[in-house]
């Protein structure tokens, strides 16, 4: 799925030393020698200047594997459908995915009879947009600040592995709580800054060899975020099976130091034959799982 990118690290948070969402002071955190983060210290926002913690980055945007992203897409979809429950049967819904890649999970929506309505920062390379837009889709190529997208109408909005990216999160929430309707659901999957992986793993954490990852929510964070924008969080947690070869990757970066770790084969193979090592971990640890998975109500 390509993420929503819309620029750097905005001059607010940052630069003036305050965090992005409770403006409470940013403290420097550092994770490992040439690796500083900034964090909150009120709410634990963690923010990334990448002049500050370069921690190995890769330089292209997508590090991962198209075969693994099929399997994150299963299981998120299987999470959208247990959604799905939650409005009657009958009802046509509006449904907003923000960084929609290809559109295969929009294209689910679609077939199932619900009016699809999709953010990206720009036109993503697939024949299936233009069928998704010929049934009635309304997609929009230029990030979500520009997208003009319908007041009080949305009823399910989902982002996957995007909010870390947002130029204003804040900014960017309000804007689809200005879309949603009444009851709308918000579902969203991000890294955890509160993952006791980024303290085993350091710089060398997988979340970290993306260079436009720019932040990691909290709980704590993420529900003052959401509050701010006029979201009730419903629930917050950690899921057991997301970013499933992320433990092995981070423990590969030891070696293998600079770009994207999983160009090696070995790193791939080892993905292969270790997650169910990685799953035990996190069944045993559950705070080292890595990401997480938030759902909330429009106020
Ligand atoms: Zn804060």
């Amino acid at each position: 799925m390509t993420p929503e990118k819309e620029g750097g690290t905005r001059a607010s948070g940052v630069e003036q030393g305050r965090c992005e969402v409770c403006e409470g002071l940013l403290a420097a955190w550092q994770v490992a020698r040439g690796c500083r983060l900034l964090r909150c210290s009120l709410c634990g926002h963690v923010m990334r200047d990448l002049r500050l913690c370069p921690a190995g980055a890769r330089e292209q945007v997508y590090g991962g594997s198209e075969e693994f992203d099929r399997v994150r897409l299963f299981f998120t979809r299987r999470k959208l459908i247990k959604m799905l429950s939650r409005f009657p049967a009958d009802r046509k819904l509006h449904v907003l995915e923000v960084g929609f890649g290809n559109g295969q999970l929009l294209s689910f929506f679609q077939k199932l009879g619900h009016q699809v309505y999709g953010v990206e920062v720009s036109r993503p390379q697939s024949s299936r947009l233009e069928e998704l837009s010929a049934q009635g889709a309304r997609l929009f190529f230029q990030g979500l600040q520009r997208a003009e997208l319908p007041a009080e109408t949305l009823d399910l909005i989902y982002m996957i592995h995007v909010a870390e990216h947002l130029p204003d999160p804040v900014g960017g929430l309000r804007k689809l709580c200005a879309a949603a309707g009444k009851d709308a659901l918000l579902y969203l999957v991000t890294p955890d800054g509160h993952s006791a992986g980024l303290r085993v793993f350091r710089d060398r954490w997988w979340h970290l060899e993306d260079h436009t990852h720019r932040r990691f929510f909290t709980p704590r964070s993420m529900s003052a975020c959401l509050d701010q924008a006029g979201f009730v969080p419903l629930q917050i947690q950690s899921p057991l099976l997301d970013s499933l070869t992320l433990e092995i990757n981070s423990f590969m970066r030891l070696f293998y130091r600079r770009g994207a770790v999983m160009d090696h084969a070995l790193v791939r193979a080892l993905d292969l034959l270790l997650f169910p090592v990685a799953l035990a971990g996190r069944l045993l640890w559950p705070a080292i799982r890595p990401n997480m998975e938030v759902l909330a109500r429009r106020q």
